[in-house]
């Protein structure tokens, strides 16, 4: 067989400098190179960019407003006692998120002449977080933007957060999902005497006696949806949230039980909305495509069984380009948000002219696609590993045959042999541990043959990233010489689904984008537990095992920017080892520049142990026993007893990440 190759185009751009390859000759390393490397075009206009002095801009308002340089913006906020990681929501990308989504469905039903309208609502559980959904109800109201919420507690926040408004016609809709007991809907009715217009969904057959009893009780008539399980199905990992499997809504079979009942009880009136929820990410359009079909067939249906419809709510899965390149691969999406608007627009109209019936009001739920963008993580390194020495050890010609060799090896290495060399080295350097092992070869000497062969890795792979396709057997070098940068931050807190279903979200340096990256790494996180790591990083759809980074200067931070991190992955965080909420603060454009509109301070030490029942006053009256029993044993002097007493009632107090 022959040895197969494989392109590695990802390296082509500007091939890294090569010490020890004389002929290298370099262009210094642009902006223009770290826009290309970090993809930040792709993936973060026009909210995020590079500026000229080799920073990230925020520009919070799009094209439309000003913008800040995000690592000023961070100096100065650890200025203020904000210790990283520190999360930094833009509520005026908020704002120009829900104005988009809003804007591209009012030009899709200019473009196509659809009769009627649309009215969007947020899904409260992609980040409930208290100021950014009062901000979200807040931008959302020229639009008249709803609520969606899928539990009691998610309908407390939309009860006391939405403004009421008494004509139905302007009246933000509040979509009640998810499994309801008595308590749920009867709140959900009676919401309607505040004037908040809740529309319950069926997501269970069970539910609907459970609502008619109770609505007929309350005297309050329901306006009633059914959720759907179509069969045109999403892929990746939300695919299975349609189909006949699926753990919500009703079957075909059922809807129709559902409207034979409501027939019987002469309430057909009160079914309005027809419901579906392929699933989230759904990076190819032709999906949504497929199920908007199906749904608006199931929706004239309705019509003709004399159901009153007035809404078709597509639920979410309008997807978020996080790794920037445009594709149906599952970090991406290979359609804009006015193509998704146009296709929903378009198919939904088509279906209701040829079947003569009266078009919808259009409902969407997304999530992901609002939310995400406006909150990016800022963390900082605290220290690297690297496998390969800076400069390999000399070797003498006395020394042991083996050392002899690897130094050979490495001194010998070119583009032309590099291939067979990486293959001699490997064996070199197992005959050093077993010589090792039998009692042939002192630490010292093991220390400098590994030493060795790791300095031939390295000139093997400066060489390979000048290739164009790089030999199979030299595939992981790459990943296995990578420097480990140690993350302050925790994956399980921050970006839980990095870790729980392997999603990719880009990470690039906020600063020192003019300086060429020359190190290779993955992140590990402050966690003990080795899933607390970051190895798989946005690339033109794939992911890659390494992140180009810069070598850590001697005393100055050095901080990257975990973006796009606004959806899920807030509330879907964990105390693992106990590092609590990061800090977050709002950042708001000002015609000058900007203004801190809130902090909300991280977890202390102190709140984590109470999250788990410990209560910080007995743990300090502990301490106090001990120490006083070890004073009295002389094992301790007062001096060092108070400090010990002092430095762990500090420690209680303090953020539980490091500083
Ligand atoms: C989660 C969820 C959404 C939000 O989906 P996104 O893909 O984040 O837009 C919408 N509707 C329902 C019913 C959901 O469960």
């Amino acid at each position: 067989m022959g040895s197969k190759t494989r392109s590695t185009n990802r390296h082509k751009s500007k091939p890294l400098p090569l010490s020890s390859l004389e002929d290298s000759r370099e262009t210094p390393w642009t902006i223009e190179d770290s826009e290309k490397l970090y993809r930040i075009q792709g993936w973060g206009e026009p909210y995020f960019s590079i500026n000229a002095a080799g920073r990230v801009m925020v520009s919070p308002q799009g094209d439309r407003g000003g913008s800040l340089d995000l690592y000023e913006l961070v100096e100065s906020l650890r200025q203020r006692n904000l210790g990283l990681p520190l999360l930094i929501r833009f509520p005026d990308i908020l704002a120009d998120r829900v104005e988009r989504l809003n804007a591209c469905f009012s030009r899709a039903i200019a473009r196509y002449n659809y009769p009627n309208t649309y009215r969007g609502v947020y899904p409260v559980k992609c980040n409930q977080s208290r100021h950014l959904v009062e901000a979200l109800v807040e931008f959302g109201k020229p639009y008249h933007f709803g609520l969606e919420v899928g539990s009691k507690p998610e309908l407390a926040i939309a009860l006391a957060t939405l403004e009421p408004s008494s004509p139905h016609a302007t009246a933000p809709l509040l979509m009640c999902n998810g499994y309801k007991d008595r308590e749920y809907i009867e709140t959900a009715l009676l919401a309607t005497k505040l004037g908040h217009f809740p529309i319950i969904a069926i997501e269970q057959l069970e539910e609907l006696h459970l609502i008619l009893e109770i609505a007929k009780k309350l005297e309050i008539p329901p306006v009633l949806g059914v959720r759907a399980k179509l069969s045109a199905k999403g892929s990746g990992h939300w695919g299975d949230s349609t189909g006949d499997r699926a753990k919500f809504g009703l079957t075909i079979p059922q809807i129709l039980a559902v409207t034979t009942h409501l027939q019987r009880e002469g309430m057909l009136d009160s079914l309005q909305l027809l419901h579906f929820h392929i699933g989230s990410q759904i990076s190819s359009i032709s999906t949504i495509k497929d199920a908007i079909r199906e749904a608006a067939q199931i929706y004239g249906e309705l019509v003709n069984l004399g159901a009153k419809m007035q809404y078709l709510d597509v639920g979410g899965g309008l997807a978020v380009d996080y790794d920037g390149s445009k594709t149906n691969f599952y970090a991406s999406k290979n359609y804009n948000m006015q193509n998704y608007a146009n296709d929903i627009v378009a198919e939904v109209k088509e279906a209701c002219e040829e079947r003569e019936i009266d078009a919808p009001i259009l409902v969407s739920e997304s999530g992901r696609a609002i939310a995400a963008h406006q909150s990016v993580l800022i963390f900082d390194i605290l220290g690297t590993s690297d496998v390969s020495p800076e400069l390999p050890p000399t070797v003498e010609g006395k020394e042991h045959l083996i050392l002899r060799n690897l130094w050979e090896t490495y001194q010998t290495l070119t583009p032309e042999n590099y291939q067979e060399t990486y293959h001699d080295a490997i064996q070199f350097k197992e005959e050093a541990i077993s010589l090792f092992s039998f009692g042939y070869l002192s630490l010292q000497e093991r220390a400098r043959a590994e030493q060795l062969y790791w300095a031939c890795c390295q000139k093997i792979l400066d060489i390979t990233r000048t290739q164009d396709n790089v030999p199979d057997d030299l595939e992981d070098l790459e990943k296995n010489m990578a420097s480990i940068y140690y993350a302050n931050l925790s994956v399980f807190q921050s970006a839980p689904d990095a870790w729980a279903i392997a999603q990719l979200f880009p990470i690039m340096p906020v600063h020192r984008l003019n300086e060429e990256p020359t190190q290779r790494a993955t992140l590990a996180d402050l966690t003990c537990d080795s899933d607390g790591k970051i190895d798989r990083f946005i690339d033109s759809r794939n992911a890659k095992e390494i992140l180009e980074l810069h070598s850590l200067p001697k005393s100055e931070p050095y901080y990257l920017g975990m973006f796009l991190v606004g959806a899920y992955q807030e509330t879907m965080g964990n105390l693992h080892n106990l590092f609590g909420d990061t800090n977050v603060v709002h950042i708001r454009a000002t015609p000058t520049g900007y203004q801190i509109d809130r902090v909300v301070k991280g977890d202390a030490i102190a709140d984590v142990l109470s999250y788990a029942q410990y209560d910080p006053e007995d743990l300090i009256e502990n301490i106090r026993r001990l120490t006083e029993n070890a004073l009295q044993d002389r094992r301790l002097t007062l001096e060092d007893a108070q400090r010990l007493l002092q430095n762990y009632e500090k420690t209680l107090d303090r953020y539980t990440y490091l500083s």
